[in-house]
């Protein structure tokens, strides 16, 4: 059976107590690889091979970081079948998805990052006529990256990529639930030429591997996408260590639907953004509030649309929706669903499994489309998040309304607007609790801009200049250029005490 193995300082290695834990295909239920039970101790050697790696890595020329990492994304694309057949079958996916979305992204985020770093530019600040400032930014030093099981290449590349782009050496944690891109990622990094230790990747479960990551000293810097409930513990660990943290957690993200919307569109891209990835993106809208007047017009074609969904082998071309990630996250979903109708809920549609998709399927974590209505917005199901094919839908009458229900959850990572009146887009886009705010479009991502959540739904911000800033450590240099009369007199300014 294939066994999926650790990459420390440079070398595929099994791990130190040499235990393993069974990986699951999630569409037949049946143990297909192995992957490493990793602890402390391996961590501890990814520790110190990312230590010994830091001196050349963090002063290797910006241009020959983004040669290697450039080749990096190459080296994904010439394997990109081979990369989404093996997402597909570790998380449950449709191929058709990780083929044109979660491998083309992972590309995407090398070769984005890799050349930015071509283009950055320093701060400057002249201090009248005393003194010129010029800020430096290095790497952190040892960052730890650990990612979750839903986008597991795409959000995995999206830290490696900009820790790598700045001189950092790494150790990350993928999830254990899907281990294999990570592994082949590994293999990718290893054929590009980056240096060993660099980049280590030790696979476990969170509650050892992932702990002995954000305990460890030498770790100065912890990123995190995850559940809340993680990111907490995270949290209360790195800080009294005083870790730089970014965590970017859960969702319960509001789609807003106004009677003027374009109603073909606002109906495809709530489906799309209930329904991608079985529900499993953080980004999915999962409460729908649709204008009373709209709300008979929205309701039926949508959930038309839902049932029309295919559910089937995610190998299989034309499926839409694959399996759920585990069977943990599957009786996670029915809990819901049973909680749904216990709260007075009713199901327009799903509601259960499907009947048995194939012979080979028979196993799977299936869970058809569902769709809810009948629900108050302060219910358990519309205020923690399930994470699945479940999407509720409930009516509102004025805007005002809606932005308290779009803003009453602990949750603030995005939400959808759909309208033609921009005025009113506008209005609500800068009054809604989310990092960030789609108007007329869900999940149209440019690689460019800040991205994450507000409330308990993130800290920081990942993308762009803001995950260029966040693995690096600014420096203010500042050095005297005026006659020595005026520096004294700036000086003695600055340093006396107000009165
Ligand atoms: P988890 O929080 O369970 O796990 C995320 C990662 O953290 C996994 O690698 C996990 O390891 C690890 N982990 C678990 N416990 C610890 C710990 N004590 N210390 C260190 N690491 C730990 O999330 P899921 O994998 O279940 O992913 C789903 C969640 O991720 C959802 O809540 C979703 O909203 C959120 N998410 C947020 C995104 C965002 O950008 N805001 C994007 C995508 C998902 P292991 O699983 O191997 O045990």
């Amino acid at each position: 059976m294939l066994r999926v193995s650790n990459y420390i300082n440079g070398e595929l290695t099994a791990p130190a107590a040499g235990r393993y834990l069974e990986n699951v295909d999630p569409s037949t239920g049946r143990v297909y690889s192995q992957v490493p039970d990793s602890d402390g101790d391996d961590v501890e050697q990814a520790v110190a091979a990312a230590e010994r790696a830091f001196a050349q890595w963090s002063t290797t020329p910006a241009a020959e970081r983004s040669r290697i990492m450039l080749q990096i994304a190459d080296l994904i694309e010439q394997r990109l079948e081979e990369f989404a057949r093996a997402e597909c079958v570790d998380n449950g996916k449709p191929l058709s998805l990780a083929r044109c979305l979660d491998i083309p992204r992972a590309v995407q985020n090398f070769r984005f990052f890799a050349t930015a770093i071509l283009h950055t530019q320093s701060q400057t600040h002249v201090t009248d006529g005393a003194a010129l400032n010029y800020t430096l930014r290095g790497p952190r030093g040892i960052v730890g990256l650990i990612s979750p099981w839903n986008l597991p290449l795409y959000l995995l590349s999206w830290k490696v990529a900009p820790a790598l782009a700045t001189g950092n050496t790494i150790v990350a944690k993928p999830s254990e639930v899907t281990p294999m891109t990570a592994y082949l990622l590994s293999q990718v990094c290893r054929q590009a030429g980056l240096p060993a230790g660099v980049l280590n990747i030790v696979h476990g479960p969170g509650a050892s591997a992932g702990a002995a990551i954000t305990a460890h000293r030498k770790i100065t810097t912890i990123s995190f996408t995850g559940g809340t409930v993680t990111g907490r513990e995270i949290a209360k660990a790195a800080a009294p260590l005083f870790k730089k943290v970014s965590l970017e957690m859960g969702g319960k993200n509001p789609t807003i639907v106004f009677a003027d919307a374009a109603m073909d569109q606002a109906i495809e891209q709530s489906l799309r953004a209930a329904f991608a990835n079985q529900g499993q993106v953080c980004l999915c809208g999962s409460r729908i509030f649709v204008e009373q007047a709209a709300y008979d017009a929205f309701l039926e074609p949508f959930v038309a649309a839902a049932k029309a969904l295919k559910v089937g082998d995610p190998l299989e071309a034309e499926t839409d929706q694959g399996a759920l990630v585990s069977k943990a996250q599957l009786e996670k979903v029915c809990h819901y669903v049973n909680l749904a109708r216990e709260e007075g809920g009713e199901i327009l549609c799903g509601g259960a499994p499907p009947p048995p998709i194939s012979n080979r399927c028979k196993g799977g974590f299936f869970y058809q489309p569902t769709v809810v209505t009948g629900l108050g917005a302060d219910c358990r199901v519309n205020q923690e998040e399930i994470f699945g094919p479940v999407a509720t839908i409930m009516p509102f009458r004025s805007e005002d309304e809606v932005l308290a229900y779009a803003n009453g959850t602990p949750y603030g990572l995005s939400a959808s607007l759909f309208t033609q009146d921009l005025g009113r887009a506008h209005r609500l886009a800068q009054r809604i609790e989310a990092g960030t705010v789609w108007i007329n479009c869900w999940l149209l991502r440019d690689l460019r801009v800040p991205f994450g959540g507000m409330k308990q739904s993130g800290l920081g911000r990942e993308g762009g200049e803001e995950a260029l800033r966040f693995f690096t450590e600014p420096k203010n240099v500042c050095l005297a250029v005026g006659e020595c009369e005026t520096v004294s007199k700036q000086g003695r300014a600055a340093s006396e005490p107000r009165q």
